[in-house]
């Protein structure tokens, strides 16, 4: 298949390559476009080969349902039923933003598009072009990240050109993203509000507008659970550069010398080493390749490199990637939880 390439300049949209992405969407066929958490492989929601399309291009699971993506309020009713007060505070606090609600489904969205489930996710994007291409493909776009199923999410455009060009219609280059993780998701179908998958907006945040808020136990960042995530794509293998990842713990002088004793013994069994490091620590690693995620003090930077650090040591055929835990006090649990998800859960204490 023939992939377009366009650039999508925020400041000044271009209305003919909204209308020509919107005709493709449209006319039923596959639009990765950014937004303000990572890039989105877009087809219409309501359509259920779009959905079918979306699955083959991606090669994810069929039972991993995506996210509906509305650019008005209004349209929320078009597709969900039974809507409870509070997931409309939500939505009026955090939308246009980085928040998806899981509600009860209408029966205009497909199974295809809900992997099976009566309930569909449904978000509103904070970005400019994103809102309108929505608003110009008929107000529905199903869009799971433009990743091939298991890789690290897309943060700019030559990441999903890497994953899908020849598989998709079009790509939109909107450039770097600004947030660089998945939004958070949110339950609003059974009694209680629950977090599915931490994101952005936190569970702080959250609990500000409803105070009942809870985590799924099955996203708990913590090693060896015994519970499956609640969304269903939780449970998949996710985010995993080709190298093997492990992620060090510990107190910050033991990590470093821990990571760099395991570094040398991969090395001396020939292998390729990389390590992911803060900018302050960086300096302390002998590795063949050490890469800075940003600055402890500076975690919007480190949200928004990490995928892409992970497919950088891919490009450079890193055999193992040591990675230092990031705690961070506003998206830390998010950061940890895609970071252990990467690693498969590998973690070492350091010694
Ligand atoms: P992605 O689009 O790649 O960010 O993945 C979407 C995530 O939303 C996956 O983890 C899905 O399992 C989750 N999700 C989508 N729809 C639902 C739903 N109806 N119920 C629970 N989780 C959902
Ligand atoms: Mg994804």
């Amino acid at each position: 298949m023939k992939t377009v390439l366009e650039k999508l300049d925020t400041e000044n949209i271009d209305e003919r390559i909204i209308k020509k992405a919107g005709t493709i969407l449209r006319e039923g066929g596959l639009v990765a476009f950014p937004t303000e958490t990572v890039y989105g492989l877009g087809g219409d929601a309501l359509n259920p080969q779009s959905s079918q399309k979306i699955y083959v291009a991606k090669g994810r699971p069929s039972d991993n349902p995506l996210i509906v993506h509305i650019a008005k309020l209004e349209q929320l009713e078009d597709i969900a039923k039974d809507i409870p007060k509070d997931a409309y505070k939500m939505a009026e606090k955090f939308w246009p933003g980085p928040l998806t609600m899981i509600l009860h489904k209408k029966s205009c969205v497909p199974k295809e598009t809900t992997g099976g489930l009566e309930t569909v996710a449904v978000r509103m994007p904070f970005h400019q072009g994103a809102l309108k291409l929505i608003e110009e493909s008929g107000g529905f776009i199903a869009a799971p990240s433009a990743n091939r199923s298991g890789r690290p999410s897309p943060t700019k455009a030559s990441h999903v050109i890497d994953d899908l060009y020849g598989l998709i219609d079009m790509i939109l280059d909107g450039g770097q993203v600004g947030i660089g993780l998945e939004s958070t998701i949110i339950d609003m179908s059974e009694e209680k509000p629950v977090i599915l998958r931490p994101g952005f907006v936190t569970k702080k945040m959250l609990k500000d507008i409803c105070s009942e808020v809870e985590t799924d136990p099955g996203i708990g960042n913590n090693i060896g659970k015994e519970r499956e995530p609640k969304a269903p794509g939780m449970k998949y293998r996710h985010y995993a550069p080709y190298g093997q990842l492990i992620v060090v713990e510990g107190e910050e002088k033991k990590v470093i010398s821990t990571i760099n004793y395991l570094v040398q013994e991969r090395r001396m069994q020939g292998k390729r080493t990389g390590v992911l490091a803060l900018e302050e620590t960086k300096k302390a690693y002998v590795s063949d390749i050490v890469k800075s995620i940003g600055s402890r003090h500076n975690e919007e930077e480190i949200a928004r490199s990490l995928f892409s650090a992970l497919r950088e040591f891919d490009e450079l055929g890193v055999d193992f990637i040591y990675s230092e835990a990031f705690y961070t006090p506003h998206m830390g649990q998010a950061i940890m939880n895609r970071l252990l998800k990467a690693a498969g859960y590998t973690v070492v204490q350091a010694k």
